[in-house]
């Protein structure tokens, strides 16, 4: 089924593109900064008929295990896979960003790893692991770093408190929280846009591999790759697809829940120019945020994995 405004037009423009909505292959679980457990996740993408799932967490494979028996008794396909913080890759455009509508462009690239054939027990995924885990382990001074910060600024955070909120991976929002809980700001937004976000006061760099040293390894450890929501980064689509092209990320993220209809339609034709795949996503977080995971229409013969 088609969900465009304009599906129309692109039915006659593009020669029977099949489209699908069984696939999300990007949702976050309390293994990182989710709110809900896997099996819960799990469930959600199964009632909204998912039936290709990959729980992308953030800096961590920590869930693929609960993931992986979750779909077994769902009856649907989990695609291992991970959402890599790294450098930024290219600095954003003035224009592009006005046109987003956006006043700054994220300072860190999001880059998905999927491996859909990946056994857990073999050497690539120990090695994997390996290479993830300071990226992991960092979380927890940072986040000390940035409590520290807040105290300065007359706002204390018990810092257990912030670590009981995340499940596993943690982060910003888990410290967003807690900020809203203690009466600092009234919203996890206003925690980001006043102080924890980018180059605010109370912000402090998480260690970051560079996109293309991050792409190396899942290549090497036999995975594909997507980068994550475009639309954060301020980048011309074609800049854009040009760049991932020449440092081997295998697809865009074109499909995600926060692209309008005509944003997606650019990467997507972007992609296709530069033989590029597309990945779509939900970037499911959580309900309470008014999100749902699925209808994610997309078009099959496209995508990355
Ligand atoms: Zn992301
Ligand atoms: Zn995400």
């Amino acid at each position: 089924m088609i969900c465009f405004n304009h599906n129309l037009i692109w039915v006659h423009c593009f020669a029977n593109p099949v489209w699908t909505q069984h696939y999300d292959l990007h949702s976050h679980s309390t293994n990182s900064d989710g709110e809900h457990s896997v099996d819960y996740v799990a469930n959600l993408m199964k009632k909204n008929e998912v039936k290709h799932w990959s729980l992308t967490d953030h800096d961590t494979i920590s869930g693929w295990p609960m993931a992986e028996t979750a779909a077994k008794r769902l009856g649907i396909t989990f695609i291992p896979g991970v959402e890599i913080t790294c450098e930024r890759g290219i600095e954003p455009d003035v224009e592009e960003l006005s046109r987003q509508n956006r006043e700054r462009a994220s300072k860190s690239w999001h880059l998905l790893a999927y491996f859909p054939n990946l056994d857990h027990e073999n050497d690539l995924a120990k090695r994997f692991a390996k290479w993830l885990e300071p990226l992991q382990n960092s979380r927890i001074p940072r986040m000390k770093k940035m409590i520290a910060k807040l105290a300065e600024l007359g706002m204390p955070v018990d810092f257990q408190t912030v670590a009981d909120k995340a499940g596993g991976s943690i982060g910003r929002p888990h410290l967003a929280e807690a900020m809203v809980q203690n009466g600092y700001v009234e919203t996890k937004s206003e925690a980001f846009e006043r102080w924890i976000g980018d180059g605010l006061p109370a912000h402090v760099a998480q260690p970051k591999p560079s996109i293309s040293e991050a792409v190396a390894m899942v290549k090497q450890c036999g995975g594909v790759t997507s980068l994550a929501h475009p639309l954060y980064y301020g980048v011309p689509s074609k800049e854009l697809a040009e760049y991932c092209k020449s440092i081997g990320v295998d697809s865009i993220e074109a499909f995600h829940r926060s692209h309008d209809d005509e944003y997606r339609f650019h990467l997507w034709q972007a992609c296709k120019e530069y033989k590029l795949g597309v990945s779509c996503g939900s970037d499911f977080h959580g309900q309470s945020y008014g999100q749902n995971p699925g209808n994610m229409p997309v078009p099959i013969q496209d995508l990355c994995v």
